[in-house]
């Protein structure tokens, strides 16, 4: 065996593997088996025992049997549809092994007339005969079958006996590593060395072994190595020396006096945390994170002004051209008139982007909102100093560390987001960037109440919307998209307008994705000057649009969406002081589960409070939809169940980062688990 002493071996790929040919190779490719290590996290199921070899008298129908027989005779019909069939026996009776779909010459192989096999397959019985359909297996050796055999969950083409020795094989030649982890955490796991725990884990007997000792040893890898990735990367980009902001608190202090309100206390120390940052001699790279209408964007204006007064340009980048606009707009009330700063739409002409592209280079522009479209190639800053960017959530710690390296050493990064995570998960999600949390609310904030309704009783919803209008309130009706075709996302939205529309002539308005930009606006605009009372969307409302006035929210559909999309659309509303209403609609009677679901946003306006609950009743996988984000998917680890094994890894990083230890002897364990580039430059 090749490199026996060091990891190599495990991240090769699987043609290293005697009995792996192109074909099963890329059916495992598909499946994101890319190399031999990806393969041991493919856990076994079930087992069958064909230990105990019988004989023909004591067969019983419908179980799995190993016994030794002698071929007698061959039948192959040479008809259609008619199975070959060879009579054996032994000494205690006849069995037939019946094959459909094999070859002669096949069978005779492996099953020679007048010498003792032994096979292994279900017992069925045949005209009162005990027949064998196409053995598992069939060998001269009785060692190889009378074993116990891993049910893996398979891949159509591989056949549980291929798949069996594949296993064996690697196991067989797993290599020794040396141990990464101290003699303390060790003890932890009943010193059980990672070699050791993995042949545990493939032992039939280990099946769904999820509290023992190897089990939480592998699980704390897994965490461990997540964790220690994201503090290096955080390490590192602390380490990297800019040119420190300097910037006097005039135009902040002014830029607040024009606010009808005060900044709560969570938001001035976020404040006081970002400035502290920008003006240090280090680069800032830096999470805020606080649930929906926390009062986010307020707080990344000021310190974009800050940035501006300190001779530096600012990026804004928001998701969608909607709130990038709607940020720009409210930059453009509170910022000294005197700041040159500009929105690039996809709108602008030829002429305005040129503009802007030319204003950028030479510094006439100090700030530019947008989407993504702010960092295409052909835009370059003349003295970029901070990017700040909002709701991207769904950015892994990858994208970030590029963003962070493309916009240079002296350029401050922060990030916004109002998803909550449960406690557990924030090293592994965001542990690469340091975090300033917003949980108070404004508190003129009332909560939202919420309600389910069954969408037979859509006439009392209607009465409710109508009088919510006398009122004086604006409503949002939320259709959900038609996922099965893209084309057609619009089509709900769009009925439920007309339907409206009748009811409510020239007073209702429609959003969707197919809708143009100017007439997005021109819509968006109509509502927040309240010609139109209610607004038909698509879920394009999702992210970040602030409209103080709207306090009804209806939700169509709402099985379709998860509890903190739920939340996040719900936060649509009650931003300003009046009592809001959320309207969760369903079209038929709830499950157990989704009533307790529903009932966790019925209790709760809290995000972390409901990430929490809903982490805890759908599992981790689900969560947020974190499993589209590139965020790290654990193997084994759970952050329900080892919830402890994430504390102990946090408190273990925070040691590492405070004594300042050296992690080479960690290189195995990032290498193996992390498989990444960054990894590279950091060990
Ligand atoms: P988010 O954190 O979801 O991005 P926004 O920044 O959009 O929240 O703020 C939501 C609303 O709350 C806005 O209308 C904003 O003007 C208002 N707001 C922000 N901070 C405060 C505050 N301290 N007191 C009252 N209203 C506030
Ligand atoms: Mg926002």
């Amino acid at each position: 065996m090749k490199n026996k002493n060091n990891y190599d071996y495990l991240l090769s790929d699987l043609t290293q593997l005697t009995g792996v040919g192109k074909k099963t190779m890329s059916i495992l490719k598909k499946k994101k088996v890319n190399n031999i290590f990806d393969l041991l996290w493919r856990l076994p199921k079930s087992y069958t025992d064909r230990s105990l070899s019988s004989k023909v008298n004591e067969l019983q129908v419908g179980n799995i049997h190993t016994i030794k027989v002698v071929p007698l005779k061959y039948n192959f019909p040479r008809v259609r549809n008619l199975p070959n069939r060879v009579n054996c026996e032994d000494e205690t009776g006849k069995i037939d092994c019946v094959f459909f779909n094999s070859y002669e010459g096949y069978i005779r192989k492996i099953l020679p007339l007048n010498e003792e096999v032994t096979i292994s397959g279900k017992i069925s019985i045949f005209k009162s005969k005990y027949q064998i359909t196409n053995p598992s297996y069939v060998s001269k050796d009785s060692s190889v079958i009378e074993k116990v055999h891993n049910k893996y969950s398979l891949t159509e083409g591989i056949s549980e006996k291929v798949y069996n020795k594949i296993i064996t094989q690697i196991l067989k030649n797993l290599p020794i590593l040396n141990e990464w982890h101290n003699d303390e955490i060790l003890k932890k796991f009943d010193k059980e060395s990672w070699n050791s725990s993995i042949i545990k884990l493939h032992d039939p007997i280990n099946i769904a072994n999820y509290k023992s000792n190897f089990y939480r040893r592998l699980a704390y890898d897994e965490i461990l190595s997540s964790f220690l990735v994201n503090s290096e990367i955080r390490k590192k980009i602390k380490k990297i020396k800019k040119i420190s902001k300097t910037f006097t608190n005039k135009p902040y202090l002014n830029t607040i006096s024009k606010l009808n309100f005060n900044l709560t206390k969570d938001q001035k120390n976020a404040l006081v945390n970002i400035n502290k940052d920008l003006s240090s001699k280090s680069k800032m790279f830096r999470l805020l994170q606080g649930d929906v209408g926390s009062g986010k964007t307020i707080v990344s204006l000021i310190s974009a002004l800050n940035v501006i007064e300190s001779n530096f340009q600012v990026a804004f980048m928001a998701p969608t051209e909607i709130l990038a606009r709607q940020h720009y707009n409210l930059a453009k009330q509170l910022f000294p008139k005197n700041k040159r700063i500009e929105l690039l739409s996809g709108k602008s002409n030829i002429f305005e982007k040129k503009k802007i592209i030319q204003g950028l280079k030479n510094h006439k522009i100090e700030m530019v909102f947008g989407t993504h479209a702010i960092f295409q190639k052909k835009i370059i800053f003349s003295k970029l100093g901070y990017i700040i960017i909002d709701e991207q959530h769904k950015f892994g710690v990858r994208q970030r560390k590029l963003l962070s390296d493309k916009g240079g050493k002296n350029c401050d990064i922060l990030l916004m987001s109002a998803t909550p995570i449960p406690r557990t998960l924030t090293m592994s999600i965001y542990g690469d960037m340091d975090v300033s949390i917003i949980r108070e609310k404004p508190s003129h904030r009332k909560e939202i109440k919420t309600y389910s309704k069954l969408e037979s009783n859509i006439n009392t919803v209607i009465n409710f919307t109508r009088k919510s209008i006398k009122e004086g309130n604006q409503i949002f009706w939320v259709c959900p998209l038609i996922e099965e075709s893209k084309k057609l996302d619009h089509q709900s939205a769009i009925e439920k307008y007309r339907s409206l529309n009748k009811l409510f002539p020239n007073k209702v308005g429609l959003l969707h994705s197919k809708i143009e930009n100017e007439e997005k606006e021109e819509i968006l605009n109509k509502f927040l000057n309240k010609e139109y009372l209610v607004l038909v969307s698509t879920t394009i409302i999702e992210v970040g649009i602030d409209f103080p006035n709207a306090n009804v929210i209806i939700i169509e559909n709402s099985n379709k969406f998860g509890l903190s999309q739920l939340h996040q659309l719900r936060g649509r509303v009650g931003r300003g002081s009046k009592q809001a209403t959320c309207i969760l609609l369903f079209k038929s009677n709830l499950s157990v589960n989704a009533k307790k679901r529903i009932n966790i946003l019925k209790n709760s306006n809290d995000g972390f409070k409901i990430s929490e609950e809903d982490m805890k009743l759908r599992g981790f996988g689900d969560l947020l939809g974190f499993k589209q984000s590139g965020i790290k998917n654990f193997k084994l680890a759970d952050p329900i169940h080892n919830e402890d094994l994430f504390i102990l890894a946090e408190k273990q990083i925070r040691e590492i980062e405070k004594e300042n230890i050296d992690i080479k002897k960690y290189k195995p364990l990032l290498k193996l688990y992390d498989q990444a580039d960054i990894i590279n430059d950091i060990v």
